[in-house]
C-alpha cells in the first residue's frame, strides 16, 4: 500500500522533517525546544491503570497529533496535560509533567492559572450560556488580564479575528453565543482559549461534531495558530493527523508506541502495531 496516497500530507507538514541542531532528540527530526514534556507517566482509574509509562516532549509551535484506537487512552493523556484530571474521582496520576521546566503537578501551582497557560478545546463545542462578548471576556476578567473596559474590547476583539470569525459575529457581539452554528462555536471557544494567552492548546477530538466545511475552516485555523502556539490535538481521523499535525504519536491499550515526525508515523513506522493501525488492520 503507497501510504503517501492514503496519508498526503501537505508540504509544510514535510519540511517539519528539518533538524534544529538545538533540538535534536534522539530517534527524532524536531523544529523546536520542548515545553510541555511528560516523563513516565501512569494514571490509574481505581484499580485499573490506563496507561503505561507515558514519555513525550511537546514542542512549541507544532501541532502534535495522538491518534489510536478508541479507549486507548488518548483523551486521559491530553487530560493530564493541564490537570483536567483531577476533578475526575479516583483518577490517579504518577510520572512528571512540566511546562518549560516547572512540575504542573507541584503543590503550590494554581490550577486556574495553569489551565490559562494549557488550556483545552472539547469535542463538543461548548460556549456559556452568555453573549458572544462575554464568552470571551470572561477569561480574560477572571484572569485579571484587562484593567479598562476598553482593553477588554480589544481583547475580544482580536481573539475574535485570531479565531477568524470576527468578521462573522461583529454586528451580533451582543447576541447569545449558542445561537452560532456548530462549526461557529467551536471556533468561538478556540477564541475563548486564546484570549488569555495560553502556551499550549490541547484539542480533543475538536472536529468530531462538524461538518467537513466546519471542520476545514478549523483545521485552516489550527495550521495559523500553531506559529504561536503548541497544540496537541486528539483525533480518531488519521487523515486528519496527516493533514494537520507535524508530529504524531500513536497510542495503544494505554502505552504510547511511537512518536516522531507525522511523516515517518505515516509513511515509515518502526512498530508493528502503527503500520497495522494506519494500514486499517484494526481499530
Ligand atoms: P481514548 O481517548 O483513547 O478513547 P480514554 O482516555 O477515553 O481513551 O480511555 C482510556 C481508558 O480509561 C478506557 O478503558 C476508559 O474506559 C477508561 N476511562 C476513561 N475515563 C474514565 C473515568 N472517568 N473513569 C474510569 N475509567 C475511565
Amino acid at each position: 500500500m503507497n501510504l503517501n496516497t492514503v496519508y498526503p500530507m501537505n508540504e509544510v507538514t514535510m519540511a517539519a522533517d528539518l533538524v534544529d541542531v538545538n533540538a535534536v532528540e534522539e530517534g527524532l527530526r524536531v523544529v523546536s525546544s520542548p515545553g510541555l514534556t511528560a516523563e513516565n507517566v501512569n494514571v490509574y482509574y481505581g484499580d485499573i491503570q490506563a496507561l503505561q509509562d507515558v514519555s513525550i516532549n511537546i514542542y512549541s509551535k507544532q501541532i502534535t497529533a495522538l491518534i489510536g484506537p478508541s479507549g486507548c487512552g488518548k483523551s486521559t493523556f491530553l487530560r493530564c496535560l493541564n490537570r483536567m484530571n483531577d476533578v475526575v474521582d479516583g483518577c490517579r496520576i504518577t510520572g512528571n509533567i512540566t511546562l518549560n521546566g516547572e512540575d504542573i503537578y507541584a503543590s503550590d501551582v494554581d490550577v486556574v492559572e495553569l489551565r490559562g497557560r494549557i488550556g483545552m478545546v472539547f469535542q463538543k463545542p461548548n460556549p456559556f450560556p452568555k453573549s458572544i462578548f462575554e464568552n470571551i471576556a470572561y477569561g480574560p476578567k477572571i484572569h485579571g488580564l484587562a484593567e479598562h473596559r476598553s482593553d477588554l474590547e480589544e481583547c475580544v476583539v482580536t481573539s475574535l479575528q485570531k479565531a477568524g470569525l470576527f468578521e462573522e459575529v461583529k454586528d451580533r457581539m451582543h447576541q447569545p453565543a449558542t445561537g452560532l452554528s456548530g462549526g461557529q462555536q467551536q471556533r468561538l471557544c478556540i477564541a475563548r482559549a486564546i484570549a488569555i494567552n495560553p502556551e499550549v492548546l490541547l484539542m480533543d477530538e475538536p472536529c468530531s461534531a462538524l461538518d467537513p466545511i466546519a471542520t476545514g475552516k478549523v483545521e485552516d485555523l489550527m495550521w495559523e495558530l500553531k506559529e504561536n502556539y503548541s497544540i496537541v490535538i486528539v483525533t480518531h481521523s488519521m487523515q486528519q493527523a496527516a493533514r494537520v499535525s507535524q508530529r504524531t504519536g500513536f497510542f495503544h491499550l494505554g502505552d504510547l508506541v511511537e512518536v516522531d515526525s507525522t511523516e515517518n508515523i505515516f509513511q515509515n513506522p518502526v512498530d508493528s502495531r502503527t503500520r497495522d493501525y494506519i494500514t486499517g488492520r484494526f481499530g
